[in-house]
């Protein structure tokens, strides 16, 4: 897969673009008000393993709340969210945000991106130009007549301009749009139109079932094109399933350069000999809070002895149905034979084992 070349942008200790690794961020959704929770949240999605946290920023009073992480000691990438008021955005870079997202739909005047552009150049941090087809700016509605790929494609790319007017060229694009489709086109032509990183995400995109549908098929498409540096799925679910979804949809293109449990499993059919279902989503949950320390580890749950060995060889571990009991595979290799009901334990402690080998 041969990547998009765009100019870096450095985010505190994370570079986006480049050749730096993609970049799954997700954002916090209890008030900013409320310090103390929006940084318990942080770090829950720090420790899920989220590369860049996002806070909406409603007012100057809220900004304090990037001080207050960092002084928790969060070090990792935190970006105010701002709409409507670039007093916000000031306030924001004063309390050591690492990246201001502004949406040119909204944030008035090009003298006020102006002052943002120049007190996030003193600052040394860049700014994220998030356009959203939901609040595009009145003149390019009229002129397209609805939120069309060009008009919200325009939009960013008329931001970017008016900030390299300024000689601020430390930016980070996202074209956002609940229209899958929309998003796909607006965000592959601003990447044939300049060289700026690119943020994806299809918003307002749904549960953690649509969601994760129309996001795979964004973000997936774009990605597999060669477009995009850093991901983040919406999903009307915890933050912590954004993170969880953003790291699957990478690791299903092979883009994912951290550790992590894989899970290969068939769909099932006639043959099934094992509760293949009831297995695969009781290893996911029990998973769920391992560390494996770097590294990949690919698990197969495979219900029959038909096509199951092929995939159960291929993985770190495998499991092949037989009837009420499963033909285990270590690398490759058959190792014994485990009773239904010890799979799910003798996977978990060969999974343990393997992270504990130095
Ligand atoms: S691995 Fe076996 S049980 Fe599973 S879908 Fe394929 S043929 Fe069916």
């Amino acid at each position: 897969m041969k990547r998009r070349k765009t100019r870096e942008v450095r985010v505190r200790n994370i570079t986006i673009g480049g050749s730096s690794p993609i970049t799954v961020q997700s954002m916090t959704n209890v008030p900013a008000h409320d310090f103390e929770k929006t940084y318990l949240q942080a770090a829950s999605l720090a420790a899920k393993g989220c590369d860049i946290i996002r806070v909406a920023v409603p007012d100057e009073d809220a900004s304090g709340v990037f001080d207050f992480i960092r002084r928790r000691g969060l070090d990792l990438p935190l970006v105010a969210d701002i709409h409507f008021d670039y007093k916000i955005a000031l306030a924001c870079v004063r309390a050591g945000a690492d990246k201001i997202r502004i949406n040119p739909g909204n944030i008035g005047s090009a003298e006020k991106t102006r002052e943002v552009a120049s007190a996030c150049r003193e600052a040394g941090i860049p700014i994220r130009i998030g356009v959203n087809s939901g609040s595009l700016e009145k003149k390019l509605l009229e002129k397209y007549g609805s939120p069309t790929p060009e008009a919200i494609a325009e939009s960013a790319l008329e931001q970017a301009d008016i900030l390299e007017s300024f000689g601020f060229s430390d930016i980070v694009i996202s074209i956002k749009s609940s229209d899958t489709a929309k998003m796909i086109a607006a965000s592959s032509f601003v990447a044939s139109q300049c060289d700026y990183p690119l943020h994806l995400g299809v918003t307002e995109a749904g549960d953690s079932y649509t969601g994760l549908v129309k996001n795979s098929v964004g973000i997936g498409s774009l990605l597999s094109s060669g477009i995009g540096d850093t991901i983040r799925v919406s999903l009307t679910a915890s933050p912590e399933e954004e993170v969880r979804a953003g790291k699957e949809i990478l690791r299903s293109l092979g883009l994912y350069e951290g550790g992590g449990i894989n899970i290969i499993s068939c769909p099932t059919c006639g043959r099934t000999k094992i509760g293949v279902i009831d297995l695969t989503s009781e290893l996911r949950k029990r998973i769920a809070d391992i560390d494996a320390k770097g590294k990949k580890i690919n698990v197969a749950l495979m219900g029959c002895v038909v096509n199951g060995p092929g995939e159960a060889r291929e993985a770190n571990f495998g499991i092949a149905g037989g009837d009420g009991f499963g033909v285990l595979f270590k690398n490759g290799d058959t190792v014994g034979r485990v009773e239904e009901e010890d799979i799910i334990p003798t996977l978990l402690q060969m999974i343990d084992e393997y992270i504990c080998e130095i």
